[in-house]
């Protein structure tokens, strides 16, 4: 045994020492480049599936994962459900190529839910995306793309200025906007999307969506609790992607904060335990309803180790997970099949 660990000992070393080389430095960077310049250079996947991405797990609550974000996509549709701060960056890791991204759909407009609409239209932009793109959400829509144009409107000039107009054609910078209620907000015939009325007080209206896709279907909460229209959206849906928190977790955070004098922090925490859908009743939710698997995102709070991560999934089934950054879902068309694949 002493053997082995003073070999790995030496062997570490040794490798220590070459990259310390800069012939050695130069060929590492040369291989690292190469993997990040490929990033989003391929076009989107022609399998035939409907594709599933978790570009933000996080909440608020959570250090380490970005916030809230899911892509759903197809051989023919690329959509982003929010774009939390630290999104754009996994969209990158995760390969999709953004010069393809149909559309943002906001949930509602909590910060964790569109820190980074610039960051993606910025992205998709340099990548070549051919026209605007647009933000859908629920009423309130236009007065933050408005905003988020006009914050960013040096930006964009100067964008243009440096690289030229025939690269970053400004009227392509320019995000666009659509006011969507409750119903179908698309339907060409292979892909529907459905928005569904949220409870998350005293945000109104907030809307989650679902999409069908040849037979297979994602629904994505955005912040609600379990609702009527919960049960309702998810029938017959193979996937549901659901804020979730949960309770033992943050009770236990508010309380410490509570016993340490941190009142402010404590009430804040404590709040938010009215307007997140806790895990218990995603679980009764499942029971009542036909949906295939449940994972968590926007998780409340993101667990900082393994223990805290049992506690979270605590009581459910064995069709139940936690998401993680970067992890993603494959749903075959013709298949009843989910395939989970973990960063
Ligand atoms: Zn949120
Ligand atoms: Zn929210």
């Amino acid at each position: 045994m002493l053997i082995v660990v003073l070999g790995l000992v030496i062997i570490v070393g040794f490798g220590r020492a070459l990259l310390t080389l800069p012939a050695v430095q130069d060929m590492v960077l040369e291989n690292g480049i190469a993997i990040i310049a490929k990033r989003g250079a391929d076009p989107l996947p022609d399998s035939e599936s409907l594709r599933v991405y978790v570009c933000g797990s996080a909440s608020p609550l959570g250090m380490g994962q970005a916030q809230a974000c899911i892509a759903v996509v197809t051989p023919e549709h690329f959509f982003l459900i929010d774009s939390g701060a630290g999104s754009t960056d996994n969209i990158s890791r995760l390969g999709l190529p953004t010069s393809e991204l149909d559309g943002l759909l906001l949930t509602h407009f909590h910060s964790d839910h569109i820190a980074e609409i610039y960051e993606v239209n910025l992205n998709s932009w340099v990548q070549g995306r051919p026209q605007p793109l647009t933000i859908y959400g629920p009423q309130g829509v236009a007065e933050v793309t408005n905003g988020v144009n006009a914050t960013y409107r040096q930006d964009r000039i100067y964008r243009t200025g440096h690289h030229g107009e025939d690269l970053l054609p400004p009227a392509l910078g320019v995000l666009a906007h659509k006011t969507i209620v409750p119903g179908i907000i698309l339907d060409d015939g292979d892909l529907k999307i459905t928005a569904y009325l949220a409870e998350h007080p005293p945000i109104h209206p907030a809307v989650g969506y679902r999409f069908d896709y040849r037979g297979r279907s994602v629904v994505i909460s955005g912040d609600s609790n379990v609702t009527g229209e919960t049960l309702k959206i998810v029938d017959g849906a193979d996937l549901l992607l659901h804020d979730a928190l949960s309770l033992p977790t943050v009770t236990a955070l508010s309380e410490a904060l509570g016993a340490v004098g941190q009142s402010r922090q404590s009430k804040i925490v404590s709040d938010v335990m009215d307007y997140h859908a806790s895990t218990d009743s995603l679980i009764v939710l499942a029971e009542q309803s036909n949906v295939d698997m449940v994972a968590f995102y926007h998780l409340v709070p993101v667990p900082p180790n393994s223990v805290v991560e049992d506690i979270f999934i605590r009581g459910a089934p064995d069709n139940f997970l936690l998401t993680e950054d970067l992890m993603w879902f494959d749903l075959p068309i013709d298949s009843d099949d989910i395939i989970v694949h973990r960063p």
